[in-house]
């Protein structure tokens, strides 16, 4: 998928769904700069999975349930199980 949808695509079907899994690729290698630690949004690819963007915030919406990593053809890839801290009325 496309990261410029992440949040979007996960904000939707967090509507329909009460938990989701989201994997993200990244590389343990790539070290953390500032240009990450001044980003506003979840988009990376560095060994801090965008913990540090904007402190995290883009993840504020979510309670994470359990974490993991998992390597697949010599990549490397995050999982996240979260789900809304507050269900949205719609
Ligand atoms: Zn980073």
């Amino acid at each position: 998928m496309a990261d410029v949808h992440f949040i979007d695509l996960a904000d939707e079907l967090l509507r329909r769904y009460p938990n989701l899994s989201i994997g993200r690729e990244y590389n343990e290698h790539e070290k953390c700069y500032w240009q990450c630690q001044r980003a506003q949004g979840w988009r990376c690819t560095c060994s801090c999975q965008a913990r540090n963007h904007a402190g995290g915030s883009w993840m504020d919406p979510w309670n994470v349930l359990a974490e993991d990593n998992s390597i697949i053809d010599r990549v490397t890839w995050t999982w996240m199980a979260v789900e809304l801290k507050t269900p949205e009325a719609h």
